[in-house]
């Protein structure tokens, strides 16, 4: 079942030290998630909730990886915000705004990276706003499991596509749906690193990464994004946000995990 494939680049191995700086890097992007969920409520806008990102990452010396962030298109415009903040079918990118209120029942996605000591931290959360939908609070709880299933898998006797098939059979066996065009990645001095980490193994996309085996001091960011319809995507005006076409709910969690000896190290947990 397990084709060894040849690989773009190496993955590569944090020594000791580096994996203290990604710690530490990844307990400011716990702190900042940890804010995030103490202030996202009705009547907060997105934009409010930047600038308490903003002013821990800085309280620290810390910068965002994503303000900046080069578009994928060429001459379109970089990430302009500290934080990404995606409200209900948006599902990642989203661009946070002053005038972005967030209301009872709407489902908020914040992703969070830190830059600092030379690595980066990388980390997405779902927050009900108020009351939400059954189905809403359905697919936070599905895909937060799909998270940690996938985490559990980070052992050193596994290899990549044990992680990637826990989170695609979690998700499917509840009806969900796991997005193809966004995927987890490797993360360390860079944002997106080798391994890619998407959330699904089919044939059918011929997009499958290498297999790799799991070994110790690899550090890697695993994010399902999981949506209740189909997993089509847009892009939309602004030229960031990507949203279901759809317009099914989103839901998204990531950590950025670093592979040890004895199993799995989040390095980004806050709760
Ligand atoms: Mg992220
Ligand atoms: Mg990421």
């Amino acid at each position: 079942m397990y084709e060894e494939q040849h690989q773009r680049m190496p993955v590569e191995i944090k020594s000791k030290k580096e994996l203290d700086l990604m710690r530490a890097a990844g307990k400011i992007v716990a702190e900042v998630l940890s804010a995030m969920d103490a202030h996202a409520k009705p009547g907060v806008t997105t934009g409010e909730l930047e600038k308490r990102a903003r002013a821990i990452l800085e309280k620290y010396g810390a910068t965002s990886p994503f303000l900046g962030y080069p578009n994928a298109k060429r001459n379109l415009p970089p990430f302009p915000g500290w934080i990404c903040a995606s409200v209900n079918d948006e599902i990642v990118h989203g661009i946070p705004r002053a005038k972005r209120v967030l209301y009872d029942g709407d489902l908020l996605k914040i992703d969070v990276g830190a830059f600092y000591g030379g690595f980066i931290g990388d980390s997405a959360w779902t927050f009900a706003i108020g009351d939400v939908s059954a189905q809403a609070r359905r697919l936070m709880q599905v895909t937060e499991a799909a998270l940690y299933q996938g985490i559990a898998q980070v052992q050193l006797n596994k290899r990549l596509w044990d992680v990637i098939a826990a989170i695609q059979t979690q998700v499917e066996s509840n009806d969900f749906t796991v997005i193809r065009e966004y995927q987890g990645h490797g993360v360390g001095r860079q944002m997106h690193e080798e391994p890619s980490i998407p959330n699904f193994l089919d044939k059918e996309f011929d997009k499958r990464p290498t297999n790799i085996a799991l070994k110790a001091g690899m550090t890697i960011a695993i994010e399902p994004m999981v949506v209740t319809g189909k997993w089509d995507t847009k892009v939309l005006g602004d030229k960031w946000t990507v949203v279901t076409k759809d317009h099914g709910l989103a839901a998204h969690y990531e950590h950025t995990v670093a592979v040890t000896d004895n199993g799995p190290e989040i390095l980004t947990l806050w709760k």
